[in-house]
């Protein structure tokens, strides 16, 4: 049920990781500075808390990206997630890039920045060394073509679920009201202007002061009710114009789960691994009939993990080969027919397990048959866009790199209130028509 007054002086749309972190943040700042409370905020969401990507979420919190700009704000991040790790349900294990020699530089650089900001990890070098350094770690390491190992001592995942919901009862906790099962249909706008004044949800109408957007992968939906358009210009790295770009294209993450008990993949010492993101050239064969499934680069992320029950993780994603106004994002999430994992994941990732580590030889007969994966919107160039619209509307489209991205909410709401963000600068809409484009990597994941 919509609150009896029809004005509320923030509206939130969506209570994923962005709907609610700047919900929570928002709060607190408007208390702090003494310009409200959360009782000024209202989320409102069309199913409920954690009903989008942030739900289904590997729930993979890392650093490692070849992007200046999104390490910075990933550090930002990270400090959140460890600033209450119990709400939050997350596990502090640290992560490990294992990269091929054709990525080696790309993940030096990384390696370098995270020096210079005080991020802490290890940077090995060289496939002697690094074998040495994994089999430190497993007894059973044994994946080829590996030639850099950057290990993040800080970092990890979390709960997905669990996660929301404790960040949602730090919200109501502040203050803020969360109504479910309530849609945003449209926008209201001023008489004389273009300037949005206020939403129309399935249950009425509500107006409001500012409204922030966090609808995940329906943020193309919720794009098209503000009327911004679904091409773009933009100039590429390379200096040139390309016309009639689509704003949203959709990718589908293939995840899944090895159904054996999550302590198969303890370390040497029985102690919970970091998480493991392995990107090789070296050829993968079936683990099932010894046929070759990939001899150009691939990649794979795992973890053991006890809620999810076995060793859980996906592979490079593949693109929705459909405009964005044709992919069917409801029903979402595991709910989807026609975006779950099927058997060429299930072969290719319990293969590439295999790979990586002698223990899960043999395996794949306990994977877990039940439907995981799902959809996300990537922008033009696979970056965020954070950024304001028809002067009040914020919108917070992480094209897909966001669960990890518990910080954004904070700045976010600091720019609601007026204090510009350094590290949100670089995500702006404006960086598609000057060409200010966030650098390009090696890896075979469009979001590293
Ligand atoms: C399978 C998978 C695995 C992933 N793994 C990781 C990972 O390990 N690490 C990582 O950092 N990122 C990961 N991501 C990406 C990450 O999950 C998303 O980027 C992030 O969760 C998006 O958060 P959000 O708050 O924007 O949206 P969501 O969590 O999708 O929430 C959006 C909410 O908005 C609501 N909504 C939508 N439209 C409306 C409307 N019109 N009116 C009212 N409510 C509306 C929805 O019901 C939903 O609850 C993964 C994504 C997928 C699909």
């Amino acid at each position: 049920m919509l609150p009896p007054s029809n004005h509320v002086k923030y509206v939130i749309i969506g209570a994923g990781v962005h709907g609610l972190s700047t919900a929570y943040h928002l709060a607190l700042e408007l208390e702090a500075k003494g310009k409200g409370s959360g009782r000024d905020i209202l989320v409102i969401d069309k199913s409920g808390i954690a009903a989008g990507a942030s739900g289904i979420a590997c729930g993979v919190v890392r650093n490692n990206y070849f992007q200046p700009a999104m390490r910075e704000l990933m550090a930002e991040c990270v400090a959140i997630w460890e600033s209450d790790a119990a709400a939050y349900h997350y596990h502090p294990v640290g992560y490990i890039q294992l990269s091929p020699e054709a990525m080696h530089a790309d993940v030096a650089s990384i390696a370098e920045q995270q020096r210079d900001i005080g991020y802490d990890s290890i940077f090995i070098e060289g496939a002697a060394a690094c074998e040495k350094y994994m089999k430190g770690i497993f007894h059973d390491w044994q994946a080829k073509g590996i030639t850099s190992v950057l290990h993040e001592k800080k970092g990890g995942y979390a709960n997905n679920r669990a996660s929301m919901i404790g960040l949602a009862e730090k919200a109501k906790g502040a203050g803020v009201r969360i109504i479910e099962g309530v849609k945003v249909v449209g926008f209201q706008t001023g008489s004389n202007s273009g300037v949005v004044t206020g939403v129309e949800t399935t249950q009425g109408k509500i107006t409001c002061d500012a409204i922030v957007v966090g609808a995940g992968p329906w943020v193309s939906e919720v794009w098209k009710m503000l009327e911004l358009p679904n091409r773009i210009d933009v100039c590429g790295l390379d200096g040139k114009l390309h016309r009639d770009v689509p704003m949203w294209t959709f990718w589908c993450l293939e995840e899944g789960t090895l159904g054996v008990d999550p302590s198969l993949g303890l370390t040497n010492d029985g102690t919970m691994p970091p998480v493991i993101h392995v990107d090789t050239d070296a050829p993968l064969y079936s683990d099932v009939d010894g046929k070759l499934i990939h001899d150009k680069m691939w990649g794979i992320y795992y973890k053991p993990d006890f809620n999810f029950h076995g060793i859980q993780g996906g592979s490079m994603p593949y693109r929705i080969d459909k405009p964005a106004e044709s992919v069917a994002v409801d029903p979402y999430g595991t709910q989807s027919k026609e975006f779950v994992t099927g058997e060429r994941f299930r072969e290719m990732w319990c293969s590439a397990l295999a790979f990586c580590q002698k223990r899960y030889v043999g395996k794949i007969g306990q994977w877990k048959e039940e439907p995981s994966g799902g959809i996300g919107a990537f922008t033009p160039d696979s970056f965020p866009v954070f950024d304001r619209f028809r002067e009040s509307v914020y919108v917070i489209a992480d094209s897909n790199h966001g669960y990890k991205m518990l910080g954004v909410g904070k700045l976010v709401a600091q720019e609601l209130l007026g204090t510009q963000s350094r590290l949100l600068e670089p995500f702006r809409m404006s960086r598609f028509a000057t060409g200010k484009l966030h650098p390009t990597s090696n890896s075979p994941f469009p979001w590293s």
